[in-house]
């Protein structure tokens, strides 16, 4: 049998048809109601000329009818490309000609992004609107959809090397690549979470992670099979996420960093009493250490760190407690959890000097992580030199560096660009932001390289302070030097209002360093 994703949705109905599958703000409806809706979406597709191997476009938040997309995309053996709802008018362009995409479908609130470059879509043949208004001149989701059959649809012939997205990388580094995953891809990559995180029928996840960013890609496969509820969250604000929480029982979210940070600034300040039924927050993308502490402690919810990126499907580390180490003091169990952790089932990653030897299993060698597993891509969309850059020997070379201590757990330490090099050592950006997350006064911290005459380079910090604290940057630097090796204190800051980041929350280092390129003249 080949491994395609609606086997997932094919699952959910047949057992729990009559169960709530989606929350969307004030609609709620059944597994049976969303495939319905489903087969809906595939034979309006169809009746617009959408073929096996064609590209639909999204733009859209955590919605009902994006949800749905999924799984009337893949029915027919459509290709869905996610689009990020903070890019600009010009990046949509971009991406929207590179995947030669057929028909795009849009929410309302984005719509105004779209209209400047309508006229140079160059495949686009039909604009959808979700929510629409009744300025915007288009085709209306809700009345295109009611004309078409709510009956079975019939599936082409599919393989499970299939290709069934095409998801733009953050662009956190640079221009976003479109990864090609296939339907094996995701198929084994969802089964593979479900088990880890334990995914069952009595779950309730909060989509929190957008669906177009690849780690909140793969909740719609994850949270279906097994019949848990899908609650969909437009955006990410601290207050309705406790609302949401206590009001449909939430048991799982997923969400960045950055969100996380502002989760329990809110908590902090407010301390909702909340009843609730929360089992485990998972975040990825280098969470500081200090947010583990905090959300075991103050707000007692389980804290499960992963690693992922969008070439990968996304995870293939997942950091647990191992059982054998459970009785460790707490404090030292959270260190632990504030690393990546350890290769999830199907995943081999090792972490590899330049000669593509493993490094020691110290906790203090460096390497490149690379990874091998059933997520890792087909490849980037019209892109073989960038694809043969980056698997090399069936291994995915992830230009993240880290390390591996003696349990096997591995610690990402830094994106190899990121990395900064003082007087001919490795600091880890990260390691120091995680000590600036430390101090009372600081709520959000980036640190990037500067130069410097004597050691070639030292770390420079962005600081966001929390609101009624103040600090200087002699303290700063001060208490990164209390904190930290000499060699890997900060030698400067830089105090904003906010710093930049990607639609996924990830915090865009390029424009800090172009900042403060911009301000040393
Ligand atoms: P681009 O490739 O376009 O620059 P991006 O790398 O941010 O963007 P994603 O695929 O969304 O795009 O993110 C994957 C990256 O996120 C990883 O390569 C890694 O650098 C970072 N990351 C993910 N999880 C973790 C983690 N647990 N700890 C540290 N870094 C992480
Ligand atoms: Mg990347």
């Amino acid at each position: 049998v080949p491994l395609v994703l609606t086997q997932f949705l094919d699952r959910a109905v047949s057992l729990y048809g009559e169960k709530t599958g989606v929350i969307c703000e004030d609609r709620e409806i059944t597994y049976k109601e969303l495939s319905e809706r489903v087969n809906q979406l595939s034979h309006g597709l169809q009746d617009l000329g959408v073929q096996k191997g064609d590209r639909v476009a999204y733009l859209a938040p955590n919605t009902l009818e994006m949800l749905e997309g999924f799984y009337g995309v893949f029915q027919l053996g459509a290709v869905m490309v996610p689009l990020n709802i903070r890019l600009k008018p010009d990046d949509y362009l971009f991406i929207l000609n590179h995947s030669e995409s057929k028909i795009l479908f849009v929410d309302q609130e984005f719509y105004h992004l779209i209209v400047p470059i309508k006229d140079k879509l160059e495949t686009v043949e039909k604009i959808i609107v979700h929510y629409k208004d009744e300025q915007t001149n288009e085709t209306d989701y809700d009345e295109w959809l009611a004309q078409y059959l709510k009956t079975s649809f019939a599936r082409p012939e599919m393989d499970e090397n299939d290709v069934c997205s095409l998801l733009y990388t953050s662009g956190t580094t640079g221009n976003p690549k479109g990864v090609m995953l296939t339907h094996r891809n995701n198929y084994l990559h969802a089964l593979v979470a479900m088990h880890h995180l334990r995914v069952s029928d009595k779950d309730v996840y909060l989509h929190i992670l957008p669906m177009f960013h690849v780690n909140g890609w793969g909740a719609p496969f994850i949270y279906t099979a097994n019949g848990a509820t899908h609650i969909c969250l437009r955006k990410a604000i601290p207050k309705v996420i406790f609302q949401y929480v206590q009001k449909y029982k939430v048991s799982v979210m997923n969400m960045a960093p950055t969100v996380l940070n502002s989760l329990l600034q809110y908590y902090e300040q407010n301390s909702p009493v909340i009843e609730h039924d929360v089992r485990v927050v998972i975040a990825g993308s280098a969470p500081p250490p200090a947010f583990v502490t905090r959300v075991e402690k103050e707000l007692g919810w389980e804290f499960i760190q992963v690693y992922g990126m969008t070439e990968s499907s996304p995870l293939s580390l997942v950091s647990t407690i191992r059982p054998h180490l459970s009785h460790l003091p707490m404090n030292e169990q959270y260190r632990m959890k504030a690393k990546a952790g350890h290769p999830m089932i199907g995943c081999e990653v090792k972490v590899v000097n330049n000669l593509d030897e493993e490094v020691p299993h110290d906790g203090q060698s460096i390497g490149e992580v690379i990874v091998r597993s059933n997520g890792v891509m087909k490849g980037y969309w019209k892109n073989p030199e960038a694809t043969m850059e980056t698997i090399r020997n069936g291994w995915l070379y992830t230009g993240d560096m880290g390390t591996v201590d003696e349990y096997g757990n591995i610690d990402i330490v830094d994106r190899k660009k990121d990395i900064i090099i003082s007087g001919g050592e490795n600091i880890s950006s990260i390691e120091v932001e995680g000590v600036l997350y430390e101090h009372p006064a600081v709520l959000e911290a980036a640190v990037i390289a500067v130069p410097h005459e004597k050691w070639g380079e030292t770390p420079h910090a962005f600081v966001v302070t929390r609101p009624g604290h103040q600090v200087t940057e002699q303290e700063l630097i001060a208490f990164s030097r209390e904190k930290l090796a000499h060699f890997k204190a900060i030698t400067g800051v830089t105090f904003v209002q906010e710093l930049p980041k990607t639609g996924s929350g990830k915090i865009q280092k390029v424009h800090l360093r172009n900042e403060y390129w911009k301000a040393v003249g």
